[in-house]
Parts: structure tokens; sequence; C-alpha cells
């Protein structure tokens, strides 16, 4: 009971906060004085293009912090305040927030909203049968596909804040040719493990971009969301899976709770062979701010010095 009245003092809150600043900004929409631009984001990756792009011009804030889980993210009071005072909001879209789409539908009535992934060719992004005619989000996994959102985020900016497009434009060019570096970073490792050992066993299924992009076979135990359950047949499945193809390591995730995977550990134990737990990746986001996977770039090569690493021999090490 306390539970149920809790959620409703919490929604009433939120219905609140929306009409304020519904009716706060309505007179003046996007409007940009001398101060910063002021931009919210969703997840941790469209943070870090935004500060990339943004520069000096621009302050922004990311809502999902890290190690938290997108998928599940309900916006806050805090949130609400934030979103409603922001000249830009940039968030994934392709169903990752899934919480958030009330909330963002209702802010875009106001304020320029955008899903940065909507002018990626749809021929290019990945469905799943899981969900049909719903397209993967994670394609911050493929770098090539992650430099159109920066691009995309450069578009925006420079339309919204002409005056200092130039300044968006240099900022972009320098940043993508850190992102075309990255990607052939990832190619040159991937190239390190032999072609049989390429297969990725993680705790949820979000790496099929990487798969595609980078030739490498991916397995996840839960479906593209973490909202879908785990169930014993599945742990099975994936046991068998390993143990068939001799893999030697499977892969933890940040914001997702190991303990299935330790239970797919104890499963293909049982069948008689052996797999470690390689390391923990970050997936859905990025490491605390301030260490090096704290950002896209550091995030993206941490990866993938975990994985080739984990799934090479010793003596090729
Ligand atoms: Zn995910």
């Amino acid at each position: 009971m306390y539970k149920i009245m809790q959620r409703i003092y919490i929604s009433v809150c939120l219905i609140c906060l929306l009409v304020w600043f519904g009716c706060d900004s309505k007179g003046q929409p996007g409007a940009v004085t001398d101060d910063k631009l002021r931009v919210v984001t969703t997840i941790g990756m469209i943070t870090d293009v935004v500060k990339n792009v943004g520069g000096t011009r621009v302050e922004v804030t990311g809502m999902v912090e890290a190690g938290v889980d997108p998928h599940f993210y309900n916006p806050t009071a805090k949130d609400v305040q934030m979103l409603g005072s922001a000249h830009i909001i940039f968030y994934n879209g392709l169903h990752l927030e899934a919480k958030m789409g009330d909330i963002l539908a209702k802010m875009s009535e106001d304020i320029l909203t955008i899903p940065v992934t909507d002018a990626i060719d749809r021929s290019l992004l990945i469905t799943h049968s899981e969900y049909e005619e719903l397209y993967d989000p994670h394609l911050w996994f493929d770098v090539s596909l992650w430099m159109q959102v920066v691009e995309k985020v450069r578009d925006v900016l420079s339309e919204f804040d002409a005056d200092n497009s130039v300044l968006y434009r240099s900022n972009a060019e320098r940043y993508l040719t850190k992102l075309v570096e990255l990607d052939e970073y990832i190619k040159s490792q991937v190239e390190r493990v032999p072609s049989e050992q390429r297969v990725l066993v993680t705790a949820h299924d979000c790496f099929h971009y990487f798969g595609m992009a980078y030739r490498f076979e991916v397995r996840g135990l839960q479906g593209i969301s973490t909202t879908t359950e785990v169930g014993i047949a599945d742990i099975q499945d994936l046991a068998t899976f390993i143990a068939e193809r001799g893999i030697s390591a499977i892969f933890a995730e940040s914001s997702v709770s190991s303990r299935s995977l330790e239970a797919v550990k104890t499963a293909v134990k049982a069948k008689g062979f052996g797999v470690e737990i390689g390391g923990q990746l970050f997936t859905d986001a990025m490491g605390n701010e301030g260490t090096p996977e704290g950002t896209y770039i550091g995030m993206i090569r941490y990866n993938i010095d975990t994985i080739v690493y984990a799934l090479i021999e010793e003596s090729e090490l």
C-alpha cells in the first residue's frame, strides 16, 4: 500500500513539473542567449559526443549515470526539471530508452528533442526476431555507425546555434578523426584473435553491431533488452553452445547483473568443460567520469582489449 501511495505521489509530482515547465518554456522555445547552450542527453555515450562537438559552447548533462541500465531507467523529478530547462535534448531512440518514451514525447512539444539515430539509413540497422519491426538500439559498438551520430549532433547544433557552427564543425572534424583511428585499432586487435575463436558471449544480446562490423559471432544470455527474463532453458542452451564450441571466456557487463552468467559458468562445468568470466565489459553505460572508460573512446578501447586478452592463447599475448 505504501508503495502504491509513493508511486501516486511521484506521478503527481512529475505531472506538476511537466505542466510547470511546459508552460514556462512555451513563450521562448529554443531561445539562445550569450549563455551556454543547455543540452540534456540520456546515455553517457551521447553525452560524450555532445561534449566533444559542443566544446566550450555547450553545457551538457547526461541523465543515465555510469553503471546504470538505460533499458530500465525511469526519469526522476530532477531529470524532468533538467529536461524542461534544456535548449536541446538528444536521446538514442530505437526504443533503447523504453521507460522514457512518454516524457520525451511530452518534451518534444516545446523543446528540440532529437533521437540521434533517426538520420541513419535503416538498411544499416539490425532487426531482431524478438521484437518485430524494431531495430537493435546498440549501434555505438560499430564505430563507423556512431560516426554518423557525431555528424547528426554536429548538424543539429550548427543549425540551432548558427553563430557557432564553425566551432561545432571543426570540433566534429577533430573527433571524427579520432574515431577513424579507434575503428582501425579495433580491426587490428580483432586480427590477433584466430577466426574460430571470434565468439563473444555476454550477459545480454547487445553486440550484434560489433559482430557485424568486426566479424565476430555474438551470443547473449538475455535478449536485446535486459527487461526480458532469463530462464533455466536459456542458461542450459548457452552452456551447451559454449561447451560444444570450446569457448574459453564469456563476459560480464557493467550495467547488467552477472548472477545469470555465473549460472552459465556452473552449467558448463556440469557438462565437464570449463569457461572463465573473461572480464567485465562496458555495454549500455560508460565507466565513471574522470576514468579512461568514462569516455566513449576509452570504453570501446577497454572492451576490445579485454575481449582480445581473454580469447587469445597466453603464448600469443
Ligand atoms: Zn542493452
